[in-house]
């Protein structure tokens, strides 16, 4: 089931740049920065409220994000939903017509898993689904 929107991806050409705007005109701070390597970006992330704000710019040319740049130029990249089944909420969307980007989740930002689905099949947003559940979680040994 959805919980909430956790976050919105937004595509920059430089992290840098953008982090000072977040923080100079909107007086947020940043939370902190990550390499997700399975989506080659670099991530800062922002807090509003109950919502995140995910910073990516791409670290090689072959990048979702590097592509994303060169037909959009900087935006809105995708809208995350977070849930507590990330596999139920793929087969829910793959059932309702939905293309999937994934058939399993990803290791994302923050050790959360992530799955996206194809903006052309869902009225043109990139939607992400996430989990706070990590792979680690899942794997180690109750106490
Ligand atoms: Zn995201």
């Amino acid at each position: 089931m959805i919980k909430n929107i956790d976050h919105l991806g937004i595509a920059v050409r430089s992290l840098d740049e953008a982090i000072s705007y977040y923080e100079q005109a909107l007086g947020l701070s940043c939370n902190g920065r990550e390499e997700v390597p399975s989506q080659k970006v670099r991530t800062a992330f922002f807090t509003a409220g109950d919502v995140h704000l995910e910073l990516l710019e791409p670290t090689s040319a072959d990048s979702p994000i590097a592509k994303f740049l060169e037909k959009h130029g900087e935006g809105l990249h995708h809208v995350a939903f977070a849930t507590d089944d990330i596999t139920e909420q793929l087969q829910k969307a793959s059932k309702a017509g939905c293309r999937l980007l994934q058939e399993t989740p990803l290791e994302g930002a923050g050790g959360k898993l992530t799955a996206f689905l194809h903006p052309k099949s869902t009225h043109g947003v990139l939607t992400e689904f996430c989990s706070m559940k990590t792979r680690n979680e899942t794997e180690s040994i109750p106490k």
